[in-house]
């Protein structure tokens, strides 16, 4: 595993319990960083911290529902007020709500809710605590749904374009502040999200076939991604939606 070189910066990841966030927030540690872990699954956040502080590191639970703007703003400033500053925050709560149909009106508004306002809070949230510091790196949860169409789910493809769209605004509103945005979109990643697909055999060689690496991704590929857009090493990299698909949208 590489060193990205975070040590005495902060990083901020919400959905820090799951899959993505929980393999950043113990990567941006093992690089150095001090981490403050957001989710609303109390018990699967504090899992991370423990995760994390087991193995040396530091970090914080800080409880927040994305999509609820208090929330956001009391996430930043508990990483302002226990760690005094936030270098890296990685906006990567979501949900999927492939089983339900996203045409109805009340999946739809909590899909775009989680998954594009909430991202858009948070980065505006550690944006402006950035641009006091002269400085940061966000990146963004977006996804190969972010960049190319999927038929069976409207308000979750909606939602990561627009993370995308975002996240170039994020890039070119805040590069003369010193501040870098990213987006990562994963392909099919084993996690908890998409435990039923992995559980189903057939789905799962679906995929499979239709990723050329010929597997599902792992959430420490795309943590590997998320910490280095955050680190020094990208420095001259902004705006970026970064894909980490096995190959999947290069057919
Ligand atoms: P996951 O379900 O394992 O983890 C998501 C985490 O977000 C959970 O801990 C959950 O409690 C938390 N969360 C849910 N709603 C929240 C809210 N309103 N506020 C705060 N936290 C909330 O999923 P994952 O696969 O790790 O997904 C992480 C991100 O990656 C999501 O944005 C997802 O859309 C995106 N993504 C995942 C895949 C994949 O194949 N797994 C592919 C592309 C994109």
């Amino acid at each position: 595993m590489i060193d990205y070189g975070l040590q005495g910066r902060v990083a901020l990841v919400t959905g820090g319990g799951g899959g993505i966030g929980r393999a950043s927030a113990l990567a941006f540690a093992r690089s150095g960083a001090s981490v403050v872990v957001s989710d609303v699954d109390d018990g699967q956040g504090s899992e991370t911290v423990h995760l994390i502080r087991s193995r040396g590191g530091n970090a914080i639970y800080s409880r927040c529902d994305v999509s609820d703007p208090a929330q956001v703003q009391g996430m930043v400033a508990s990483a302002v007020d226990t760690f005094g500053r936030l270098d890296c925050a990685f906006n990567n709560a979501g949900i999927n709500s492939i089983m339900l149909d996203e045409y109805d009106d009340e999946v739809w508004s909590r899909a775009i809710s989680v998954n594009l306002t909430g991202v858009m809070m948070c980065m505006r949230e550690a944006a402006a605590v950035m641009v006091k510091q002269g400085g940061g790196a966000i990146v963004n949860t977006a996804s190969i749904n972010g960049v190319v169409g999927n038929p069976g789910q409207p308000a979750y493809t909606a939602a990561k374009h627009g993370v995308v769209g975002l996240t170039r605004h994020g890039a070119l509103r805040w590069a003369s502040s010193g501040i870098r945005v990213n987006a990562v979109c994963p392909g099919v990643i084993d996690t908890p999200m998409t435990e039923q697909v992995a559980a189903d055999p057939a789905l799962r060689a679906m995929i499979e076939g239709m990723t050329p690496i010929g597997r599902m991704g792992r959430a420490e590929e795309v943590a590997e991604a998320v910490v280095w857009l955050c680190s020094d090493a990208a420095s001259f990299v902004t705006g970026h939606p970064l894909l980490v698909d096995g190959g999947a949208t290069a057919i």
